[in-house]
């Protein structure tokens, strides 16, 4: 029996020397060099593009050249278009809209999946571009296909979008004046930025329902109506700057809110920022000192850093509101969770126990 050390060092030394000479023969990423957006050169750039089959119009559609998916449709922000399930306005809404003087064109989300359907299909058609799934992203200023940004950021090659404001240990907002559920039910209104600067160009509908959706987890009905051609961000000084978004978001729609159980989601095409919220849905909107009920976030399909999927922008925005804080920002510094930016990023659905019974405590109270 003592031959068996020996042979299995050996074997071990054998199968150690395979691994090297296979990792200097096998070059990882077919010769693709990962670098960061700043340091790739054309011809490298032209490498990675032929690799993921990036057409000219996958570039051009990136960089916002093409025109919108959504052009000749009702929702391309040139008409008032309200969203609901069965495509009747609730009274409240209604009363207000009349009392105001504001014509629209109701319709439910059977329809409107339809014309984002046949809109997308036309596109894919006539550009190769499936505005749903766009093969590229810009980063940092550079076109980069979405699998490529992916390898970069799991290699810590490109940092995740810089969090607006961080904890290291959990803590949960308690607003006792936040928005909550009333008789179990939660209402969210979701503005679309209607100016040609602002107005999105990627559909993000069903991934904003399904990421509200996910709140039901918490014994809440969500009820997600959609406003198209309402919000008008051209006014913002800083076109870009998602603080400011959300301000003129805040300030343009609050006419919608009239309970607690009320809450906003806007969303644009680009932003500093993929998105950003008022943290427990309170701010002093007045500056008067004290803070407001403020049940308010914005979303943006695009940012300058790696993109979220639009799912995980939405869940983790509204969070905010119901009191749950930022998590930390590499994946390995939190449990699988909405809340941690790299957990984000990959497009996790669900809170941690801790996240989540913030979220239940402050949704449901
Ligand atoms: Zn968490």
């Amino acid at each position: 029996m003592k031959w068996v050390k020996p042979l299995v060092g050996i074997f071990l030394v054998l199968v150690m020397l395979g691994m090297v000479v296979s990792a200097v023969i096998i070059p990882k990423q077919s010769d693709i060099p990962l670098k960061p957006p700043e340091k790739l050169t054309e011809g490298e750039l032209q490498m990675i593009y032929k690799k993921y089959g990036i057409t000219e119009n996958d570039i051009k559609f990136a960089k916002g050249v093409l025109p919108s998916y959504l052009k000749g449709t009702i929702l391309n922000g040139s008409k008032r278009v309200i969203v609901t399930e069965n495509g009747k306005v609730p009274e409240n809404i209604a009363k207000k809209l009349k009392g105001k003087g504001i014509d629209y064109i109701v319709i439910s989300y059977e329809e409107m999946n339809k014309i984002i359907e046949n809109a997308r299909k036309r596109y894919i058609k006539k550009y190769g571009v499936d505005p749903a799934n766009p093969r590229v992203e810009v980063v940092d200023g550079v076109v980069l296909p979405k699998e490529y940004v992916k390898i970069l950021v799991e290699h810590r090659l490109l940092k995740l979008e810089q969090p607006t404001y961080t904890t290291t240990v959990s803590s949960c907002g308690n607003p006792s004046n936040g928005p909550h559920a009333i008789d179990g039910q939660i209402e969210v209104h979701v503005f679309v930025a209607k100016d040609g600067k602002h107005v999105p160009t990627e559909p993000f509908e069903s991934d904003t329902k399904n990421a509200l959706e996910r709140f039901e987890n918490f014994n809440v009905n969500v009820q997600v109506t959609f406003y198209y051609g309402f919000w008008n961000a051209s006014d913002v000084s800083d076109w870009d700057d998602a603080g400011k978004l959300l301000d003129d978001l805040a300030k343009d729609t609050s006419w919608v809110i009239d309970s607690k159980n009320d809450i906003v989601i806007g969303w644009v095409n680009y932003a500093n920022h993929n998105g950003v919220a008022y943290p427990d849905g309170m701010w002093d909107l007045n500056n008067d000192g004290t803070p407001d009920f403020a049940p308010y976030a914005l979303c943006a399909v695009e940012a300058s850093t790696p993109d979220w999927p639009h799912d995980s922008i939405v869940q983790h925005e509204a969070s905010h509101l119901f009191g749950a804080d930022d998590q930390g920002y590499w994946w390995w510094e939190h449990p699988p969770c909405i809340m941690n930016y790299g957990w984000a990023y990959l497009g996790v659905d669900c809170w941690c126990d801790d996240c989540g019974s913030c979220v239940a405590s402050n949704i449901n109270p």
